[in-house]
């Protein structure tokens, strides 16, 4: 299967999920993750109509930024604050805040660059101990820190990672308090907050998180295979 095929297949599914619950799949943004995956396969998705993209470390961005063509860049995996300088003004969003120690950070990289940087709270509905994300208690502290003292972040919504499980459906449950949490501030009208994505779903359960109400979701390994982890 070629990457263009990939992406039409899995097009396909999101219009289905989203048919399924009476929404549009045009409205799902598909961002491609490209981990450890070439340039050339990058720029082979973007040619298939791929607009944006998804990285998880920092380092991968710098070492490719130059030789992709112009898309978005989403930064999806957990941000240190030491390395925020390095991709505030390469990336089009950041979907891991998870404290308000790193917003602090990316508002003062993002008022040095006279921009404004789009993110989302990255939440952990599981309550896993190992994964990063913020506590579901704390979500609201962070966001008011936000509001009040950092303006030069906006905040676009919420992301949220499910624990790993066989059948997807087990996932439900945790896609659906992630929709709890965002829709609780679609109609918040405080200056820094301006809700469009809720970020969840990937290749193993992109359609039940599509049918919890994601409109973003980030697909790695339906577009490009395997990755090679060596
Ligand atoms: C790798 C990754 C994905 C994509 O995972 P696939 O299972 O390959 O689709 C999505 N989100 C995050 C945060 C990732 O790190």
């Amino acid at each position: 299967m070629s990457i263009k095929s990939n992406i039409e297949h899995i097009r396909e599914k999101i219009d289905e999920a989203a048919g399924a619950s009476g929404r549009d799949g045009n409205d799902v943004l598909l961002v491609a993750v490209t981990k450890l995956h070439s340039p050339d396969e990058i720029n082979e998705a973007i040619d298939a109509g791929i607009t944006d993209i998804g990285e998880n470390k920092v380092q991968e961005i710098l070492d490719k930024y130059d030789k992709v063509k112009p898309v978005n860049w989403h930064l999806i995996g957990h941000l240190q604050t030491n390395k925020v300088k390095y991709v505030i003004d390469k990336v089009s969003m950041i979907h891991s805040v998870d404290s308000v120690h790193l917003a602090k950070e990316i508002n003062k990289r993002a008022a040095q660059h006279d921009i404004t940087m789009d993110v989302l709270i990255q939440v952990n509905v599981a309550g896993e101990e190992s994964k990063f994300g913020a506590e579901v208690s704390d979500v609201d502290g962070i966001i008011d820190e936000i509001c009040l003292n950092y303006p030069n972040i906006r905040i676009r919504g919420i992301m949220c990672i499910a624990p790993f499980f066989d059948d997807p459906e087990m996932a439900r449950e945790c896609f659906a308090a992630a929709k709890e949490i965002y829709d609780s501030y679609v109609d918040d009208d405080r200056e820094a907050i301006d809700f469009k994505y809720l970020s969840m779903g990937m290749t193993g359960d992109f359609p039940v998180a599509i049918s919890e109400g994601s409109n973003l979701v980030r697909v790695g390994t339906a577009i490009f295979g395997m990755r090679d982890y060596r």
